[in-house]
């Protein structure tokens, strides 16, 4: 009689693309999982990502603190995949590899000046305490203008933070250092500028009423002429009527204020007091962004917001540059690797958007490896540095409850000594 034994699966990045995939793994297979994580802590953007007053987003991770602390699954934090270990050595030793390490960097605007600019991601890493992101410096008390470029949640997450009561971000778990600079901030007004129309926007409207709510608004009525709503489907609908209704409330004269700009592109910034924006005012023809005049702006801050990129970790691998993905078929890459998260679907998406395709995934997982040949042992590491496992998160978290976020990995592995 065959006794099948367990398979051994890795999966590369603790957010919720890997951390679904697990979750399915052990509830539907007799599967050990071993989940790798850069950082000494687990969740990914829900930790490092989500906004620090969208509380309720992170409430998944009540199903991932499950999934950690199965007793199929082991976390092991502190561990860079590619330079600790490489993709060989988790081959050898595991049946099946699961990459879903995410989208770590952003997408450039390729203008003369982009130095200038600021990138929303390492603003949205700086304010939820990211490590590699807690020591930079925004100088927001000598700004009131912002521009942000790109019309995605991003984008609104980052006016959102910019704009709320400084009382109100108080309450949440933002960084200490955060909530410090930008209780200094001056910033007074917001530009959430597009490069096409209010129809192509790609934020969502539960994230555009917020908005709305916390800060007065400034929209254009006229970039709305000549819209037919009833022709539009229904999310897209209600999403252009809000912009609609809240471009026909009157104008008023507010100490601060947002608004949304269209039919734009950046050309160049150049720097002297402050920041000169030369932007290319666009048409829509057939759906093409065609330029047909300039307009130079001032400003004081200029975020750039307009998409993560995946990066290549395993150049064996194939990598799709365009769409920043690893190509896959359903999630497989070849005999043994599979990709999820972000990494397989491009850095756009929801929670819930990652959580099923993880899901699809990790069946073709099981699929794969239900026919009961002999199953590889798993990985023995043996680092030179300190590698996390779920407890020591749990002494992070636990110190946390009393002095606020860690924002580096040398505190975190100080804590857990
Ligand atoms: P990630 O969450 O990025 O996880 C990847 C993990 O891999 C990370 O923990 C990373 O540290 C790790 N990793 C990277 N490289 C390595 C390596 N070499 N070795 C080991 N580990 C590695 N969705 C919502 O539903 N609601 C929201 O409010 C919301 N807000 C968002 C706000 C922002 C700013 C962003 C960017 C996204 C937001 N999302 C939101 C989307 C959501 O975060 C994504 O759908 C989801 O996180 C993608 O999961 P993932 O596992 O692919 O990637």
């Amino acid at each position: 009689k065959i006794i099948q034994r367990c398979k051994h699966v890795c999966v590369i990045g603790s957010g919720p693309g890997g951390l679904y995939a697990a979750q399915h793994l052990i509830k539907h297979g007799s599967m050990k999982v071993d989940v790798y994580e850069r950082l000494p802590v687990p969740f990914g953007l829900v930790r490092y990502g989500v906004a620090p007053d969208h509380p309720e987003v992170k409430n998944v991770v009540n199903s991932f603190n499950k999934v950690l602390s199965h007793p199929n699954v082991r976390f092991r934090g502190n561990v860079t995949i590619g330079e600790d270990v490489n993709l060989n050595q988790l081959m050898e030793a595991y049946d099946a590899v699961l990459l879903s390490y995410g989208s770590s960097e952003d997408r450039k605007l390729n203008i003369p000046g982009e130095e200038f600019v600021t990138s929303a991601r390492q603003f949205v890493g700086w304010y939820n305490g990211l490590p590699e992101n807690s020591n930079l410096q925004f100088d927001l008390s000598n700004s009131e203008t912002a521009f942000i470029v790109g019309q995605g949640n991003v984008a609104l997450d980052v006016a959102r933070i910019l704009l709320s009561p400084i009382d109100k971000l108080a309450k949440t778990d933002i960084a200490s250092h955060a909530l410090e600079t930008l209780s200094k901030s001056r910033i007074k007004r917001v530009s959430v500028i597009g490069r096409r129309g209010p129809l192509q926007v790609s934020f969502t409207i539960k994230e555009l009423r917020e908005l709305i709510g916390i800060c007065p608004t400034q929209f254009r009525e006229d970039d709305f002429y000549g819209i037919n709503v009833d022709e539009l489907p229904r999310p897209k609908k209600r999403l252009v009527e809000l912009m609609i209704n809240t471009s026909k409330i009157p104008l008023a004269i507010h100490d601060k204020y947002w608004t949304l700009e269209f039919l734009r592109s950046p050309l160049q910034i150049t720097k002297d007091n402050n920041l000169k924006v030369k932007f290319a005012l666009n048409q829509l023809q057939n759906e093409k962004v065609v330029p047909v005049g300039e307009e130079i702006r001032n400003c004081d801050i200029v975020f750039r917001s307009v998409g993560y990129q995946g990066k290549i970790l395993f150049p064996e691998l194939p990598w799709d540059e365009r769409s920043s993905i690893i190509p896959n078929v359903e999630g497989k890459v070849s005999e043994g690797i599979y990709v999820t998260g972000w990494l397989k679907t491009g850095p756009r998406g929801v929670i819930l958007n990652t959580m099923s395709d993880a899901f699809a995934v990790a069946g073709q997982i099981l699929k794969d490896l239900e026919s009961p040949s002999s199953s590889k042992p798993g990985l023995d590491l043996n680092l030179k540095k300190r590698i996390t496992s779920y407890e020591d998160y749990m002494k992070i978290i636990e110190y946390e409850k009393s002095n606020g976020k860690v924002t580096s990995v040398q505190k975190m592995l100080e804590i857990i000594q």
